[in-house]
């Protein structure tokens, strides 16, 4: 089997391109048309494959899709807008009213909030520390359905044990989601500990350069979908591995139109094409950014599990290739962290993370600032919280752009 890079460049001419084109087209068209009406109505049926309408699929997006779902070595996958629209799916269209959720504690603030919104419909949703299995098991009842974790936890890096969680969903028949954005294919498949679903922000490291939006769902195969009890009827015709995604793909796209459009699947597709390149560099970056922060003296604490004193430093070195490109961080208590950021010549303050460049942000003054102190607190969030995505600058200059805006703080 080719490897990660190649499989990704030259999966598109796996099927006939016209003109030998060795990328596959933005196709535009909204709707299909067909010379044999009877044919329309057997796709519509579902008796034939073939695309209807925009919203449920178009042909560059599914080249993407199948793009996705070999990264992480699945058997389908769904492109959405957005990372977000890709998590949210999952409570509009795997969940119902009375349902439980297990869900990490430490998690993306915009992924909390959105439990809180399926909580408000009626989705009763546990939030716990998820580093220790043995929260996760106290907290299943008979109405779990589904498992929701970080591989690393954005901002405060915390790695939860992903394989004892995924062999303790497997053994209840719940269903494991892992959010492989912080990781990325290239650094972590979930499928290895069993999650049944993995969420990509395709917006991230996977299109790389902050110009696109757009979110995966992706079915690892590893889920046996006859022990979820929500799945209709309708989407029971396929083989059983193609249920989840059946019912994802009418619920989410048909009805609820969060489809990604062709012409940013063809962006993030290109940006995939030196993801792996990208992300080797980023971590090295990173690596190096946080052993010299974790010595300099103005700052109190680093939070990277690449290094030695992060809780999870060992289980994250034994799960992903590579420790990822953010960490988090906390300057001395009287420095200004607002002053230092505004010292960084390189670093942009701004959110978002695995771009190129290098994004830097004050955590509980920003993406964090509407969930209020207590939450934060029990995340695991500093008040003084700075979050950094690093990019593929050259490293001697991301060094000292670090180090001379520590010296003027
Ligand atoms: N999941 C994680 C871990 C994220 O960090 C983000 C965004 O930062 C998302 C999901 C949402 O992705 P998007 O911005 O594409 O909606």
């Amino acid at each position: 089997m080719a490897g990660f890079t190649t499989t990704i460049l030259h999966n598109d001419r796996q099927s006939l391109i016209e003109h030998g084109s060795v990328h596959k087209p933005i196709h535009t068209a909204v709707t299909y048309g067909y010379s044999d009406a009877r044919e329309l109505a057997e796709v519509f049926q579902g008796k034939k494959s073939g695309y209807r309408y925009g919203r449920q699929g178009n042909p560059t997006v599914t080249a993407l899709e199948d793009k996705l779902t070999k990264m992480e070595d699945g058997v389908a996958s769904l492109c959405f807008a957005s990372g977000m629209a890709a998590i949210g799916a999952l409570p509009l269209a795997l969940l119902k009213s009375g349902d439980h959720v297990v869900s990490s504690a430490f998690l993306f603030g915009n992924t909390s909030n959105l439990w809180q919104t399926a909580a408000n419909l009626g989705v009763e949703v546990s939030f716990v520390d998820a580093t220790n299995v043995a929260n996760v098991e106290a907290a299943i009842t008979k109405a779990t359905r589904m498992v929701f974790v970080e591989t690393i936890a954005n901002p405060r890096t915390q790695v939860v044990d992903l394989a004892q969680i995924g062999a303790l969903c497997q053994a209840r028949g719940i269903l494991f989601v892992v959010d492989n954005t912080m990781t990325s294919p290239y650094l972590f498949r979930p499928k290895a500990v069993g999650a049944g679903l993995v969420i990509n922000s395709l917006t991230k490291a996977i299109s790389g350069h902050g110009d696109v939006l757009g979110g995966c769902i992706t079915d690892t195969g590893a889920y046996d979908w006859r022990n979820y009890p929500n799945i209709a009827v309708n989407f029971q015709k396929q083989a059983v591995q193609q249920w989840g995604i059946a019912q994802l793909r009418a619920k989410s796209l048909r009805d609820f139109g969060a489809c990604l459009s062709p012409d940013a699947a063809h962006q993030i597709a290109i940006g995939a094409e030196t993801m792996a390149l990208r992300i080797d560099r980023q971590c090295s970056n990173t690596s190096q950014l946080t052993e010299m922060l974790a010595a300099h003296p103005k700052v109190a604490a680093v939070y990277y599990p690449g290094l030695k004193n992060h809780p999870q430093h060992g289980l994250a070195s034994e799960l992903f290739k590579a420790q990822g490109s953010i960490f988090s961080f906390e300057l001395n208590a009287d420095i200004d962290c607002f002053d230092f950021l505004n010292h960084l010549k390189i670093a942009i303050s701004a959110t978002h993370l695995g771009d190129n460049r290098t994004l830097i942000i004050p955590v509980a003054h920003t993406i964090f600032f509407e969930m209020g102190a207590e939450r934060r607190a029990a995340m695991g969030i500093a008040e003084s919280l700075i979050r950094v995505s690093v990019g593929i600058e050259d490293p001697a200059d991301l060094l000292s752009d670090f180090k001379q805006a520590l010296e003027l703080s």
